[in-house]
């Protein structure tokens, strides 16, 4: 039998990457790992992580303005971005080497460096190296793409927002997507003024309607400025600013813009398609249910495959290409009702069919409620929740849960249980409420408000 420098080496060092390295070494195998960037990924080092410290930051203007309704006595001061940003970036730093360690302690052997393909089992590094592997797990992750247009340069993503040496007074945001309204809401919160343009006729495009509908309206009403229907014609540098012209009419001057106009998986210059490995039209890798590529010695997980893009289904198609390849046990990644949140002020938490997409498929009845939740009304909050669930009309299987209300990430973890094992509306009934909470209304609802 041939034999190699390892039987594992895995290209990309980001959730799913590092997950199906440890869990691979765990084995007995003797895996390799090559990360030209940080270790974490996305999520940790530009994504996900970063991200929610920075929404809980946001979170606190309207927290002391609520404290001042419930009798305190605090004054809101002046947020130090330089300070919040010192501390977040030591915190990823931290991560970082939890990331290293986890390897390290796992018997993976790392190169900081970017890595190719030269043939089925084998890895050449930037500075040359060749290093032979039995397999190869593709998990370079995606990066935030600019569109098209002339003056995109001017702008910046989800990477640099990060980084900015200073928040800037007024801000264009470009999308309608997960980013582009989780990054509205936050620097809406931090004092930004925020405008936001999206191309189509409601944000979160492929979300239920009404969910959607919901998360818009109150994000105008915490102030930003979002218009549907309108993307930028031109841009140009005037000064330290950046002056817009929109197909809305608008002539406007904005510190920066942010395009989260989309991602694009990390495949150009890998030699991929020159040995053999099948990408799509996006550049992502294409593989079977088993995330083997068209090459059977190497698979590929996370981003890079452009399946689901979040990092437990990373994580998951890791974890299982482990179960598959070195524990002899074919285990698909099963992709069917991926619990998700989108960390808008207000979250929103889904899981599931839409009620647009049930009721293509067949008859539906539709239980929803939306109000103001007693904190906020106490406060004399405007801010409205909504608690919806779509129900097969044959079956009574809950087919869609949708939740907007803060802390609904929460939440759709637990009713996502529920969905998942294929509760049906009547065992969401038998369920006794818990008083007082938001979601108790989630078992509450008795008349369908609309069947379809
Ligand atoms: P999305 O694909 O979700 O959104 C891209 C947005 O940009 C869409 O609104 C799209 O419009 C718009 N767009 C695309 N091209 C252009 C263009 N040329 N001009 C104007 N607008 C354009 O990508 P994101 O970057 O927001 O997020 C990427 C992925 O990362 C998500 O899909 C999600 O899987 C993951 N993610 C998950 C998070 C979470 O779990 N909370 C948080 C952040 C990211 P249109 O709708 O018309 O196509």
């Amino acid at each position: 039998m041939q034999d190699f420098d390892f039987d594992l080496f895995v290209i990309g060092g980001g959730s799913g990457g590092v997950r199906a390295g440890r869990v691979a070494a765990q084995t007995g195998a003797r895996v390799a790992l090559a990360e030209e960037d940080r270790y974490g990924g996305t999520c940790v080092i530009r994504g996900c992580v970063p991200k929610k410290l920075m929404v809980f930051a946001s979170e606190f203007p309207a927290a002391m303005s609520q404290a001042r309704a419930y009798g305190w006595d605090v004054q809101q001061g002046a947020f130090d971005w330089g300070q919040f940003k010192g501390q977040l970036h030591a915190e990823l730093d931290r991560l970082e080497g939890v990331y290293r360690n986890i390897l390290k302690n796992n018997g993976v052997t790392t190169f900081d460096a970017r890595a190719s393909l030269v043939d089925a089992h084998t890895v050449m590094l930037a500075d040359g190296r060749r290093f032979s592997a039995r397999h190869i797990l593709l998990a370079m992750g995606g990066r935030p793409v600019l569109p098209d247009m002339p003056g995109a340069e001017l702008g910046i993503t989800s990477n640099e927002i990060f980084h900015l040496p200073e928040l800037p007074k007024r801000m264009l945001i470009i999308g309608g997507g997960y980013i582009a309204c989780e990054f509205a809401c936050i620097l809406n919160g931090l004092g930004v003024e925020v405008t936001q343009f999206y191309r189509g006729a409601q944000i979160l495009r492929g979300f239920d309607d009404e969910a959607r509908g919901l998360v818009a309206e109150e994000m105008r009403q915490n102030g930003v400025d979002l218009h549907l229907g309108t993307n930028i014609l031109s841009m140009q540098k005037e000064g330290a600013q950046i002056r817009v012209l929109a197909t809305n009419g608008s002539d406007t001057l904005f510190d920066q813009v942010m395009f989260a106009t989309g991602r694009a998986p990390n495949t150009a210059g890998m030699g991929l398609a020159e040995i053999g490995v099948r990408l799509g039209r996006n550049g992502q890798v294409l593989v079977d249910d088993y995330s083997q590529t068209s090459v059977p010695s190497i698979y590929a997980v996370g981003d890079v495959t452009d399946r689901v893009n979040l990092t437990p289904v990373a994580i998951r198609e890791g974890m299982a290409f482990v179960e598959t390849v070195f524990n002899a046990n074919p285990t698909p990644v099963d992709h069917a009702l991926i619990p998700t949140a989108i960390f808008t002020q207000p979250e929103m938490g889904t899981i599931g069919q839409s009620e647009e997409e049930a009721r293509a498929i067949g008859p539906v009845e539709i239980y929803a409620t939306s109000f103001k939740p007693m904190r906020e009304s106490f406060a004399g909050g405007t801010q409205r929740v909504l608690m919806k669930l779509v129900v097969c009309a044959t079956t009574r299987k809950v087919l869609g849960c949708h939740i907007v209300a803060p802390g609904a990430g929460e939440m759709i973890q637990l009713a996502g249980i529920a969905v998942k094992m294929g509760a049906t509306k009547e065992d969401f009934d038998r369920t006794v409420a818990v008083h007082p909470t938001m979601s108790e209304e989630i078992v509450t609802m008795k008349q369908p408000v609309r069947s379809a």
